[in-house]
């Protein structure tokens, strides 16, 4: 599983770890981003909550998971990025997988401080379109405005405002650190310095991941 602040570049590296060890890749935002799109009674309650950059309450993101995973069957190499983001979601999930024989390998949390959040943030651009994600200084599109992979319009998040990552940080506090603790009490938790090249923090995750016997390479 990966967790971070908002702009700590997971998206990034979660890409690559994908790319590399051909795993499943479950993103939680991205599912509801889809979900969102759709006109369901939980499409509009959903986009209440992610619009204003809050959480969305637990129940709904549990029923949401719940039907996706049992879509996906398969638990084995899959790489969670936003989910669980609290601790009942963690507790849920600790539970769920336990009834499955499975189990969570290894938490890669990446850290940033947040000045550096908002500042990246204030360049980051997502595809309308396919929502890859591209930062005007780090990772600049090849054609200024649009997207490298599908050519849609790169347009700023509605849950990118200066406001709503403030907000959205805070309840990274409240919200998203006592899980990450509850793991980290389970000695599960690598934590991985997300301020720098993104070359070299994909070096260490994957130094740690060696270190840990997850993968040979
Ligand atoms: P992300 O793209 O991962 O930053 O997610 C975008 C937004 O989706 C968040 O700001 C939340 O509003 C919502 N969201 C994503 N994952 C979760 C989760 N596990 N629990 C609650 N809300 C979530």
């Amino acid at each position: 599983m990966i967790v971070g602040p908002q702009a700590s570049g997971k998206g990034t590296q979660a890409e690559k770890l994908v790319e590399k060890y051909h795993l499943a890749y479950v993103q939680m935002g991205d599912i509801l981003r889809k979900l969102m799109a759709g006109e369901s009674v939980l499409a509009v309650q959903v986009k209440d909550f992610v619009n204003k950059g809050i959480l969305v309450p637990d129940e709904i993101i549990i029923k949401v998971i719940n039907e996706y995973l049992g879509r996906v069957g398969e638990l084995e190499g899959v790489l969670f990025d936003g989910f669980p983001r609290t601790l009942s979601q963690a507790q849920y999930f600790e539970e769920f997988l336990k009834e499955k024989g499975k189990q969570i390998d290894l938490i890669v949390y990446i850290t940033l401080p947040r000045e550096v959040t908002l500042e990246r943030l204030s360049n980051r651009r997502t595809c309308e379109k396919c929502a890859a994600t591209y930062n005007l200084v780090t990772k600049p599109p090849k054609n200024k405005g649009f997207c490298d992979n599908c050519g849609g319009r790169l347009i700023i998040r509605g849950d990118e405002t200066p406001q709503a990552i403030n907000t959205r940080l805070d309840y990274f506090e409240k919200n998203t650190k006592p899980m990450i603790d509850f793991y980290r009490q389970k000695e599960m938790v690598e934590e991985i310095d997300g301020n720098r090249p993104i070359e070299i923090i994909f070096e260490d995750i994957v130094e740690k991941l060696k270190k840990r016997g997850l993968v040979n390479a």
